[in-house]
């Protein structure tokens, strides 16, 4: 039997299309080991969002260059085999499969292609209709299952290398997607995550034509579907309609996921966001005067070029304003192929560093403030597990606060006897910047 390992980098979209890879392979064949040096097919799913994440993957094919002709054959998936393409074969020569995720529908002609000796087998086309629809999907998570509703992205944000790495938008039907759903739910997943580079501008090709609202209001009336999450989503987009239906129906998660990645008008249209700060925040204005309390989070970049000390004043004064309950920090990194390439005043390392560090403490102090406010509160929690080094169940609120918690009459897993996948209350009896701790209370 053939045997192949996978690494994953990157987002959710990455860790799900894995799901898919890994799906696919098993359907071809092959089984899967845990570690490289037991498997026939060595493949790395990349990311190519900063140049960290980049340098990763040629540093795990460093380790193996001497495998070069022994028969084991290795693949880069991903973003960065997409931004790189056939670059790769010389800069790592034992690499004998390069493929972006907009080809992935062709991968079992990939692998006949390979184990037929083929040692140059690439899938870099871009201009596609395909999603990446498949029945073979391996699941890494028992409790919460992924479902892609659209790929690619037709923005053009000036730091981004998604675009020229996953292609042109292109959204599923609404009605795969809803058969997705309701298999998912006929395999007793409760909890689903609607992903998409940007899922607000899906747009159902079908004659059915639902927007994004229209398809999250679907999918939380499925029977046997108790949450619904979704992310990314991007502030042009983001549609009144959202907040509605997240207000109607309990099912839908009340926690939004909004990066405005600066407070600065100036620096969001040199990031070419397509939105300045008041429309940022008039989207963030719905979302506090609704009668659910919905959580929100964002991504933040730090020290793009040309951002100046008031720009970033600017940014500090949005996260006092807005006071998120979470925020993704990054520094600017540059990207090949990106607009903000050609821009001139690249801000230092140091200073890059010193906004980051502000930042991150201007925004602890919010989620303690923000946190303690849950103390005594009582909160539905979906279990995801059980931490031993705790001695603690881990929950999960429907505004994405992770609510660590003991139950008394069931100190651990014993056997079948888990709480995991379960749903259950927790009284809050304690808060930290990033998580709450309590006690199950039964009803
Ligand atoms: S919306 Fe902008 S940041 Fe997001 S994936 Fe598209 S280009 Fe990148």
């Amino acid at each position: 039997m053939k045997t192949f390992y996978i690494e994953t980098f990157g987002c959710q979209m990455n860790a799900h299309d894995s799901e898919k890879v890994v799906g696919t392979l098993l359907q071809s064949g092959y089984s899967q080991v845990g570690a490289p040096a037991q498997a026939d097919l060595v493949l790395y799913n990349t990311c190519s969002i900063r140049d960290k994440a980049e340098q990763k993957v040629f540093s795990r094919l460093q380790q193996f260059k001497h495998e070069a002709g022994k028969g084991k054959v290795f693949g880069v998936l991903g973003c960065v085999a997409q931004q790189e393409g056939e670059a790769i074969f010389e800069r790592a020569p034992h690499v004998s499969l390069v493929a972006g995720s907009a080809s992935y529908t062709r991968l079992p002609e990939m692998l006949v292609q390979l184990e037929a000796g083929n040692r140059r087998v690439t899938g870099l086309k871009l201009d596609t209709e395909e999603t990446f629809d498949t029945p073979f999907t391996r699941r890494e998570n028992p409790h919460r299952a992924y479902i892609t509703i659209i790929e690619g992205c037709d923005k053009a944000c000036a730091y981004c290398v998604v675009p020229m790495t996953r292609g042109p938008e292109r959204s599923r039907t609404s009605e795969s997607v809803m058969r997705e759903a309701r298999t998912l739910a006929d395999f007793g997943y409760a909890e689903v995550q609607l992903l998409g580079q940007n899922v607000n501008s899906y747009r159902d090709p079908s004659p059915a034509g639902w927007d994004f609202a229209r398809l999250l209001a679907a999918t939380g009336e499925i029977a046997g579907i108790r949450r619904v999450r979704f992310t990314t989503s991007h502030p042009r987009d983001f549609g009144k309609g959202i907040v509605d239906a997240i207000e109607s129906n309990p099912v839908l998660c009340n926690h939004v996921h909004l990066p405005v990645q600066s407070g600065s008008t100036n620096v969001l249209n040199r990031m070419q966001r397509l939105y300045s700060r008041d429309d940022y925040m008039r989207r963030i204005e719905w979302m506090k005067n609704a009668r659910r309390e919905i959580a929100i989070t964002t991504d933040i970049i730090v020290g793009f070029p040309g951002e100046t000390e008031a720009d970033f004043n600017e940014t500090l004064h949005l996260a006092d304003e807005v006071e998120y309950d979470s925020m993704f920090i990054f520094k600017y990194s540059k990207r090949p192929n990106t607009p903000a390439l050609q821009y001139e005043d690249h801000i230092p390392e140091e200073e890059k560093t010193r906004r980051f560090m502000v930042l991150q403490e201007r925004q602890r102090a919010i989620q303690i403030r923000r946190n303690a406010r849950c103390v005594g509160s009582r909160e539905q929690v979906h279990v995801e597990g059980y931490n031993m080094a705790t001695q603690q169940w881990i929950g999960r609120t429907s505004q994405n606060k992770t609510l660590n918690f003991v139950d008394p009459e069931l100190p651990s897993p014993s056997g079948d006897n888990t709480l995991a996948g379960q749903f259950t209350d927790v009284l809050v009896t304690r808060a930290g910047p990033n998580s709450l701790a309590g006690e199950r209370v039964r009803p």
